[in-house]
């Protein structure tokens, strides 16, 4: 298995240092070997108010998956990429100023824009043509394809996604793809399709502008449909209830350098234009959330189990006064004292105003100093060593 990543990680594409170094420690609690490359973060300095996603940016394929038994000339078409949308997606990340998560693997490796459980998840079939290399593929190897190249991909943008949160933001998401200006021998009418399921907040002042340029044809949740459970959007947008849209190009529109640099300077004023008229950024859900059994969830009574399950580890941390803030910072990287003050953020978002030692009571249950004074104890070598390197390596705020 080590030799098969390291061909893999061998034929990366070379990316900038910075790079490399954010898309590891958006992977830091990942638990699958293959990682960074089963994407591109481009931008990864970026803030993240809009975050963009193109999930078949790319027509290679790993090594060690050969070409999947197809002719080189298959992954020049359509089948084997959204031609054209990783070009577009860069240019308007950079446009943006905004990160974007571009898939490095080709859609028939494994489709970064479908669930684990969806029976297209690795293509058998596309557009008529068998997949050989996929053709005969059981659901071990299905379950291999998704844990190094699907999986990777999934927990870097969640990961984004919650650092963003985490700090108060509503990241705004658009994903980028592209569509054949023929299908099946029919042309189709559209330059430009924008793909939604409930949340229309960003979708309907895009298709508004859309419409209203004069000479742009675009199509309302044409040529596809933008409802299909667990895909790409569905999972970051629809289920963290974030502002989010796909966006389809035509692909000859964004065949070459020059074609992407306008469509990208355009739908950036576009873009722009009804993101801003979409308000301020809120947290809305239209799907309901998923419960193991019984009824779904809505969005209160998640609120209380997260509550709930706050509560319980707030009084578990009461309880074992014997676990030192030293080891939970060497251990995990986090303590009593950052509980107390993710709590004042949350706070403060809220415009509720709460002193550093007033929120750590909260976590304690006394202040500060007196449960210092109780039950702190001297640390020793060991410990500091441990957080001594806790720290060097911390990455929350
Ligand atoms: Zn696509």
């Amino acid at each position: 298995m080590p030799g098969k990543l390291k061909a893999l990680q061998a034929r990366d594409i070379p990316a900038p240092a910075g790079q490399i170094e954010s898309a590891t420690r958006y992977n830091a609690d990942m638990t699958t070997a293959c990682d960074a490359s089963a994407y591109e973060l481009h931008n990864p300095e970026a803030p993240d108010g809009v975050i963009f996603l193109c999930d078949h940016a790319s027509n290679k394929v790993p090594e060690e998956l050969g070409s999947l038994g197809l002719p080189p000339a298959e992954f020049e078409r359509h089948i084997g990429y959204d031609i054209g949308a990783a070009r577009l997606t860069r240019a308007l990340a950079d446009r943006f100023a905004a990160p974007a998560f571009i898939a490095r693997w080709s859609r028939l490796v494994v489709d970064l824009n479908r669930g684990e459980d969806d029976p297209t998840v690795v293509m058998k079939l596309s557009d008529e043509r068998i997949v050989p290399g996929n053709r005969d593929l059981d659901a071990a190897g299905i379950a291999d394809r998704i844990a190094r190249y699907h999986a990777p991909y999934h927990q870097a943008i969640a990961a984004r996604i919650a650092e963003s949160r985490g700090k108060g933001g509503f990241p705004v998401l658009i994903s980028m793809h592209s569509f054949t200006p023929v299908w099946r021998g029919k042309p189709r009418p559209w330059h430009i399709g924008v793909l939604w399921d409930k949340d229309a907040r960003l979708a309907k002042p895009l298709l508004a502008r859309l419409h209203r340029e004069g000479d742009i044809v675009a199509g309302d949740n044409e040529p596809y449909t933008g409802a299909l459970a667990n895909d790409c959007l569905y999972r970051h947008g629809t289920m963290n209830g974030l502002p989010h849209v796909l966006v389809e190009v035509r692909q000859d529109l964004i065949a070459d350098e020059d074609g992407a640099a306008r469509w990208a300077a355009r739908l950036e004023r576009i873009l722009r234009d009804a993101i801003e008229a979409m308000g301020a950024p809120a947290i809305q859900f239209t799907r309901p959330l998923p419960a193991a059994k019984g009824p779904a969830m809505d969005e209160k009574t998640r609120t209380e189990l997260e509550a709930a399950a706050f509560r319980r580890l707030v009084a578990h941390l009461r309880a074992r006064t014997d676990v030192q803030n030293i080891d939970l910072m060497g251990l995990a990287g986090f303590c009593r004292n950052c509980l107390g003050d993710w709590y004042r953020e949350s706070a403060a978002e809220k415009g509720i105003t709460l002193e550093k030692d007033q929120a750590r009571e909260i976590v304690y249950g006394m202040p500060p100093a007196e449960w210092k004074e109780r039950y702190q104890k001297e640390a020793s070598p060991e410990q500091q060593a441990e957080f001594a390197k806790a720290m060097s390596q911390k990455t929350h705020s």
